[in-house]
């Protein structure tokens, strides 16, 4: 396998948060938005090459354990998109992108993982090991499946929002978009029970 060539993406890219929402969570993106990311507006090059831009400043390293990609054993990361969700406004804004193995990935994003047989106890597993990382964090494996219920929640209150999503981050990482294209209005949730 021959990776593409990674997209020169700034170390500062503008308008992202570098500091927004470090740490592993269950991050879970509301059905009726679901889908509304960069691939949406992005052919799947670009964003072929822009997430390899976006794992090649952080040297492939997974930025929540520390795991490096390893491709002999193909193993390679994913480009976690890390939103805000401001539930006055209805604005969901994509803060900054994160790279992430596979396994932490599957804990962000809990619900989609178990709906495609992830193994609840693995995933939650992988995460108190990465929080035990930290000497400061005292989380129990009781307090991570607390956490996801409490994740869930949290989505299920902002299902009934009508959410505009805004990607205009994109627009300082070279690739070439239009600033227009980046501002997308959620579709009114109809029942969906997309579950990422
Ligand atoms: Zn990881």
């Amino acid at each position: 396998m021959s990776p593409v060539k990674p997209w020169p993406v700034p170390d500062r890219v503008p308008g992202e948060d570098r500091l927004y929402g470090g740490g592993l969570y269950v991050d879970l993106v509301p059905a009726a938005t679901f889908g509304i990311n960069c691939r949406k507006v992005l052919t799947k090059y670009q964003w072929s090459r822009l997430s390899r831009g976006l794992k090649a400043r952080v040297d492939f390293t997974c930025e929540f354990c520390g795991m490096p990609e390893v491709p002999d054993r193909n193993i390679y990361h994913v480009t976690h998109e890390r939103f805000s969700y401001d539930e006055k406004t209805g604005i969901q804004r994509l803060a900054r992108f994160i790279c992430s193995c596979r396994r932490c990935d599957e804990f962000t994003h809990f619900g989609h993982a178990l709906v495609f047989g992830g193994v609840p106890e693995l995933i939650l597993g992988h995460a108190l090991v990465v929080r035990m990382l930290n000497p400061d964090d005292t989380t129990t494996m009781e307090g991570l499946e607390a956490e996801a219920v409490a994740a869930f929640e949290v989505r299920k209150r902002r299902q009934s929002i009508n959410w505009t999503v805004d990607l205009s981050i994109l627009a300082g990482t070279g690739v070439p978009v239009r600033a227009e294209d980046l501002i997308l209005a959620a579709p009114i949730e109809s029942g969906s029970v997309a579950t990422q």
